[in-house]
């Protein structure tokens, strides 16, 4: 630990030049320091590298003490602390990974005043005796800052929420003079009030970075063979680049990379069922090599710092705009153009829809989560810029941006109304005839005439909407289906069959007090536009 710099009291430039090797701090980061440094709290929203760690790590060196950094992602902090120490900055970190001799010298050099930054995981803090080092560090060496880094996982409906980060408040509690930041990439202004909240972060000044990410183009195109979109996504615009493509489940990320590597695109699996050793080593390959393709589930990515990932796909629709938003941000770090591509279709909503309702938990939390899926519909069947609806759901206006799928080729729209009335008076049938609801393929087999076995056995040839449906594809129909899900004119029943049912909504239509105005939608999506956005 000899290389320990002499920072304690230094300007903040002066640490960022002379530890870090950098020339001068980015966007609100000079602010947010001199908050930290002067003994005030912060609460800093900065998009996925936006450069949240400087924020901490200058005034932590600055102030006299140690910095302890509170973090959920224990599987990078030997890479935090490996990357501090070589600029010579003594870091060490505290979780439930390590074998006792490795803990007690950390804990060593945190009572001798030998270390500038102590990671730890929140659960520590749950384990009296680590209550007592802190203690006994603030009361010897000092501690300069609490830094709560994903400080979005304290929300309690969030997509991230550790039942650990409300005990945080406990830092507060026990250590009112020791300055607080607490920084993550993901909230909208309702999750920054709860942050604020339940860290009691009442007196702490809010940075709030603009969430505009330029370069990268949003795409979000109609699912029809996701394997064979994919490939062509890579072949005609990514040959050769990294990049990242998210799955549901682990069976089609298994799936997924076998197929790319089968079709000669070299491709990794990621997803929480691999053995860690494994996880470990397909990331660190990610790192390394160039132009590998990182098969995941959303299990792969937090924290991950890797500039040229030109591309991330999603083959399923993500359950919010949070996660979204978070996912894509992990491409072109480097400010270069990339693409945010996603392939969503009407299995989706009624999957994501049935996991809602199967899912554990009580009416308000369901409630939630449809708030959030319902976000992400009215994003993918928006006819306007996806840009400025994704920044609107963050809290920031902006323009259209010449920049995103909507906006270089806009969407035609076409009056759905009787296509919807048609489909809806078949559920309506259904429901009053046969006392029974059907799933969606069942009722476009009916719209469009089919005899299929089921049809004809259970009579709905003899529904006068039989066949009535003919001047629209499968695939048009099921578009129909989408369009109605997302405008909440049309639901998926709660119990989980995938039986499609009106709303209150659906009256007005049958009516004819109300019009659909749907989205056209091409066959193919329109490609090839990435030097658009440069
Ligand atoms: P975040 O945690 O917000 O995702 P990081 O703190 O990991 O972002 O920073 C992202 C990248 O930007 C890192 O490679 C970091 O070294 C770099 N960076 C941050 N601040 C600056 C700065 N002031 N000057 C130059 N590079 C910076
Ligand atoms: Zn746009």
């Amino acid at each position: 630990r000899a290389a320990a710099h002499q920072t304690e009291g230094a300007a903040p430039v002066d640490v960022l030049r002379r530890v870090f090797g950098y020339d001068a701090f980015r966007g609100d980061q000079a602010d947010i320091v001199d908050t930290l440094v002067r003994g005030d709290d912060a609460l800093v929203l900065m998009p996925t590298g936006g450069g949240k760690s400087l924020c901490y790590q200058v005034p932590a060196l600055v102030r006299r003490g140690v910095g302890v950094v509170v973090s959920p992602l224990i599987a990078l902090m030997q890479d935090q602390v490996d990357a501090l120490s070589a600029l010579g900055v003594r870091a060490g970190f505290l979780n439930s990974t390590q074998a006792p001799h490795e803990r007690r010298a950390v804990e060593q050099a945190v009572l001798t005043g030998e270390l500038d930054l102590l990671y730890l995981a929140p659960e520590r803090l749950r384990v009296p005796s680590m209550l007592d080092l802190l203690s006994a560090a603030h009361d010897g060496p000092g501690i300069s800052l609490f830094a709560i880094d994903e400080a979005h996982c304290v929300a309690q409906w969030g997509h991230d929420f550790r039942p650990d980060y409300l005990g945080l408040s406990v830092l507060h509690e026990r250590w009112p003079d020791v300055p607080r930041v607490a920084l993550t990439a993901t909230a909208t202004s309702a999750t920054r009030a709860e942050i604020a909240e339940r860290l009691e972060l009442t007196t702490a000044r809010h940075f709030v970075a603009s969430f505009d990410r330029p370069n990268i183009q949003y795409r979000i195109v109609p699912k029809d063979n996701p394997r064979a979109q994919l490939l062509d996504l890579l072949r005609t615009e990514h040959a050769g680049d990294a990049g990242i493509v998210y799955c549901l489940s682990r069976a089609s990320v298994e799936q997924t990379a076998q197929h790319l590597t089968a079709q000669g695109i070299p491709a990794l699996p990621y997803h929480a069922g691999l053995d860690a050793s494994v996880r470990a080593e397909n990331q660190s390959r990610f790192l390394r090599e160039d132009g590998l393709v990182m098969v995941a589930t959303i299990a792969f990515g937090m924290g991950i710092d890797k500039p040229d990932v030109r591309f991330v796909a999603h083959l399923d629709l993500p359950k919010s705009v949070e996660g979204y938003y978070q996912e894509t941000g992990r491409a072109g770090r480097d400010g270069q153009p990339s693409t945010a591509w996603l392939a969503y279709g009407l299995a989706d909503v009624v999957q994501q829809r049935r996991m809602i309702d199967t899912s554990e938990g009580d009416a308000a939390h369901k409630r939630q989560l449809s708030a959030h899926l319902d976000a992400m519909l009215a994003l993918c069947e928006t006819v306007g810029c996806r840009r400025q609806r994704l920044l609107a759901y963050f809290g920031q206006e902006s323009e259209p941006c010449g920049n995103c799928d909507t906006c270089l080729q806009p969407p035609e729209t076409w009056d759905g109304t009787v296509p919807a009335q048609k489909l809806l008076s078949t559920v309506v049938r259904l429901e009053r005839e046969h006392g029974q609801h059907f799933g969606a393929g069942h009722v476009i087999d009916i719209l469009r005439g089919k005899e299929t076995p089921r049809v004809t056995q259970l009579g709905h040839t003899a529904l006068s909407t039989f066949g009535i449906g003919d001047d629209l594809s499968d695939g048009e129909w099921r578009g129909v289906v989408r369009q109605l899900l997302a405008q909440g004119l049309l639901s998926v029943d709660a119990r989980g069959y995938s039986t499609l049912e009106l709303t209150a909504g659906s009256a007005e239509i049958l009516s004819g007090a109300r019009e659909v105005p749907m989205r056209r939608e091409a066959p193919r999506p329109a490609r090839s536009r990435r030097s658009a956005g440069s």
